[in-house]
């Protein structure tokens, strides 16, 4: 035999997870850096920080990983600091008093779902603002102590790094995270192993690990498929966010919607509300239909009760930004599902179609949120309309603002965005039931008691903690990536605390406007290079890998940066991320925002400013329409005054820089020989503090979700659930006889004589016999009559309900009184409606026929 020359097999690596091991005294820091409750409570940060300062930079701030970097002869000296064990003690008994309240039962309890979750910016779950606002909500869950879980993704490589060329080049870099030094577990089972949760993808099986991000007293399980029981085709549905392909986006609508739905299944947890944040996790409605329909009740049946607890949040303001799958894509995954619902294909996809018989057009994961959701709502009070809009032609019957589509403005989290600075003087002149009472204005009144100076110095002291962040951080990675040290040095030098500063930090999403500023470069040159009154842009943001012109945006105010007349004046700050956003938030005098009508859903960056004392100047758009008060910042008109978009946006700078030459920088440089600060200034500040920022905080925006929909869908849902699902099934049964029978519904006479001779100052009357078909009295009728100014758009001008007089067998009688308030033509029309004090509203049975 021939002696081979190489011969081996391929080694079987195991995953071996050595975990440092801390001194007894030091174990409760373990278990602190395990719950990201350290992310929002500034003692225990700044704890972590000094079991070793240098080390907790390098690690980024991730105490878990700082533990796990701790060398031994440091490890000794912390356990022999009597202070430091002392500060460990205490920030351990903040940590156990705080863990130690039972969440309240008297509220509903919600499951939420969401894409992404931004809680601290060392777990890379999260790209932008629907992130920070999920991660946000969790964390004043735990604080208001209610009764929540939710699910998500752990990303492998999460969303990219941003950093720039010598040219402005956006470089997008992915990098891996290592599960094992992020703040998060395992979740096991009894055994001890980890938990899979076995996901169904049409004739196979996807195997997605749990684990649990602890968030104060809330647990977000996060689902992850990067593992070797999965093949190389299904591993990567966890790696990236709002990456890949549409085959991946459909595998991971499944595993967040599906998957959600199961793992919540496999530890055994059940909720009153199902949450979902945005279309993306839409797919857990079809997981709790097949649920019930395999306890034994019909599709329609199971439809009741899913729809009764659930709640569908839409963040997008345009059609075109919902997810839209192909029928032959959605076929290749879905095809098992109308056999487990016991309903056709084409009723299956149909549900995720405008017109579910128009076989050319997709199937639109928010729609189908829409027909599975008993509430659905916009995330600010234009969008709750912009959104009634958007989603009109689902109910062809009725007119947009009469849509169930509510809204709920979007907040933050006030302890994760308030500066330490802010709150040390907040402690010290509000209420002490401050926080708790978080939304109350008369408490953030106490700010007017606030001496100017110390409402100066605070600002000034957050303006140099900036200008010292950015030296630290950006001088090593410009003198790497950026050439030429003499620019690098000169832009960081030239940073002026006692500049204006103005941010604009976001998404570089073209609606977002971030060229506006630069629309007149000269005029720009003059405002910023004012010898007495210097101003300072900051520009930060990633613009989506996909996104071209996002990409230019961001090289065009690069370049225009590293203009000679620019430089240190326009600076872009690479890697927006939360920490920077922090840092911005509260570093900057102003906070700049110029969206595209209506295109901004909510924002919330600019709330964040609002509790660190900074000023927003933004078009009336998302949130400020409700949030800018006169004196209290600056707005730019709600209305458009072009049509041409080129246009609106020259008028749009143009009013920029007016406000910034003739208001917003005299007033900013009002100083005094007395004095070395604005008195006019401060005082914007404190109406901004005083009757802004109490209504944008987290706890408002989650108050407003239980008392505008978790609390009357639970109610409603729990009556459904009554007595083997009694109600369900009667409101099933009776729909689909009223359905059965609906076109047989008629109208037998009518006298609408009256019609050909109305008068102001006299009623009208109509009268409507219909044959009911059987049904006991499930016919409303009503008179609508349009708006009839020809020139604005088509809205209702008033609906008026018409009298049911008579009752004989079959035959209905209806009549309808109506006085005209003012002369002129107008359009009115007679609607039919199935009516019953069962349904929730409207369009939860949206049957419609309009009379002759
Ligand atoms: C708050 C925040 C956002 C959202 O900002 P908008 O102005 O609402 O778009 C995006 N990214 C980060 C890192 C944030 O902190």
């Amino acid at each position: 035999m021939k002696i081979k020359s190489d011969y081996a097999n391929e080694p079987r690596w195991k995953e071996v997870n050595v975990k440092s091991s801390l001194p007894k005294e030091m174990e409760s820091l373990d278990k602190l850096a395990h719950n990201m409750w350290w992310s929002w409570n500034y003692q225990a940060r700044n704890m972590f920080k000094s079991l070793d300062e240098k080390l907790y930079e390098e690690v980024g701030h991730n105490p878990v990983l700082l533990l796990e970097r701790l060398s031994y002869e440091r490890k000794e000296a912390i356990v022999k600091d009597k202070e430091l064990m002392k500060r460990v003690k205490e920030v351990y008994k903040l940590f156990t008093e705080y863990m130690s309240v039972k969440p309240d039962t008297k509220r509903p309890s919600v499951a939420y779902f969401s894409m992404e979750y931004g809680i601290n910016q060392v777990l890379k779950i999260y790209s932008g603002g629907l992130g920070m606002l999920a991660g946000d909500y969790l964390k004043e869950a735990s604080d208001s102590n209610v009764d929540l879980c939710a699910v998500g993704f752990l990303y492998r490589f999460g969303y990219f790094t941003q950093s720039l060329s010598m040219d402005g080049q956006q470089i997008a870099k992915y990098d891996a995270q290592n599960f094992n030094s992020l703040p998060i577990e395992r979740v096991l089972d009894k055994d001890g192993n980890q938990v899979v949760v076995d996901v169904p993808y049409n004739g196979y099986q996807v195997h997605a690990l749990v684990w649990v991000a602890n968030v104060g007293r809330i647990k977000l399980y996060l689902l992850d498929t990067d593992n070797d029981m999965n093949s190389e085709f299904d591993r990567p549905i966890t790696h990236t966010l709002y990456g890949g392909d549409w085959e991946n986006r459909i595998k991971q609508e499944i595993l967040l919607g599906i998957g959600g739905i199961l793992t919540l299944k496999k530890l055994g947890i059940k909720k009153d509300i199902y949450h979902c944040n945005e279309g993306h996790a839409a797919l857990c409605n079809l997981q709790r239909l097949c649920d019930y329909i395999d306890q034994g009740l019909t599709f329609n049946q199971a439809m009741e009760l899913v729809r009764a607890s659930s709640l569908y949040t839409v963040h997008t303001p345009v059609p075109a930004g919902h997810d839209y799958f192909d029928e032959e894509l959605f076929g290749k995954y879905m095809g098992a599902y109308p056999e487990k619902l016991g309903i056709s294909w084409d009723e299956f996809i149909g549900m995720g179609r405008t017109n579910p018989d128009d076989h050319s057009e997709r199937f639109c994961m928010s729609t189908f949120a829409c027909n599975t959701s008993q509430e659905i709502n916009g995330v600010s009070k234009l969008h709750g309309w912009v959104s009634q809009k958007m989603f009109a032609p689902l109910w062809k019957g009725y007119f947009p603002e009469e849509n169930n589509v509510g809204y709920v403005t979007n907040g933050v989290h006030l302890p994760t965005w308030t500066a330490t600075e802010w709150r040390k003087v907040y402690d010290e002149y509000f209420d002490s039931s401050f926080i708790s009472d978080q939304s109350n204005e008369k408490i953030w009144h106490a700010i007017y008691n606030v001496p100017d100076e110390i409402i100066w110095n605070t600002r000034m002291a957050l303006k140099k903690k900036l200008i010292k962040y950015i030296r630290d951080k950006f001088t090593q990675q410009w003198l790497r990536n950026q050439g030429d040290p003499a620019k690098v040095v000169s832009i960081l030098e030239r940073i002026n605390p006692n500049a204006l500063m103005i941010g604009f930090c976001r998404r570089f999403a073209t609606y977002k406007r971030a060229h506006l500023l630069f629309t007149d470069l000269e005029r720009l040159e003059r405002i910023v290079n004012d010898p007495e009154h210097p101003v300072l842009f900051f520009f930060s943001g990633k613009a989506h890998p996909a996104d071209g012109a996002g990409q230019g945006l961001i090289k065009r105010i690069f370049e225009i940066s590293r203009m000679p007349q620019f430089l240190g004046k326009i600076i872009f700050l690479e890697d927006y991320d939360m920490q920077l956003a922090r840092r911005l938030v509260s570093g900057v005098d102003i906070w700049m925002n110029t969206p595209t009508r209506p295109l901004e859903a909510s924002g919330t960056s600019g709330e964040k400013a609002e509790m660190n004392g900074v000023v927003n100047l933004s078009v009336l758009d998302g949130w400020w329409v409700e949030g800018y008060r006169e004196g209290a910042g600056w707005a730019l008109p709600q209305e458009r005054t072009y049509e041409n978009q080129t246009y609106q946006d020259q008028l749009d700078a143009a009013t920029i820089y007016s406000l910034l030459e003739n208001e917003i920088v005299p007033l900013y440089f009002n100083k005094t020989e007395k004095r070395d600060y604005s008195a006019d200034w401060v005082g914007v500040v404190k109406n901004s503090i005083a009757s802004i920022a109490p209504h944008y905080t987290m706890k408002r925006q989650l108050d407003d979700y239980y008392s505008k929909f978790y609390e009357k869908e639970a109610q409603r849902s729990k009556k459904l659930h009554a007595n083997d699902n009694r109600l369900a099934k009667e409101i099933a049964l009776w729909k689909e006889t009223v359905a059965e029978r609906w076109d047989s519904i008629h109208v037998v006479s009518k006298n609408i004589d009256e019609l050909q001779d109305v008068v102001t100052g006299r009623k009208t009357h109509l009268t409507y016999v219909i044959d009911e078909q059987g049904l006991n009295d499930a016919i409303g009728l009503e008179f609508v009559v349009l708006n009839s100014d020809p020139s604005a758009e088509q809205s209702v001008h008033e609906v008026i309900p018409f009298k049911l007089v008579k009752a004989e067998g079959n035959l209905y009688t209806f009549e309808v009184a109506f006085e005209p308030d003012a002369a002129g033509a107008f359009k009115c029309a007679v609607r039919m409606f199935p009516k019953s004090k069962l349904l929730a509203h409207r369009q939860d049975f949206a049957y419609v026929k309009w009379l002759d």
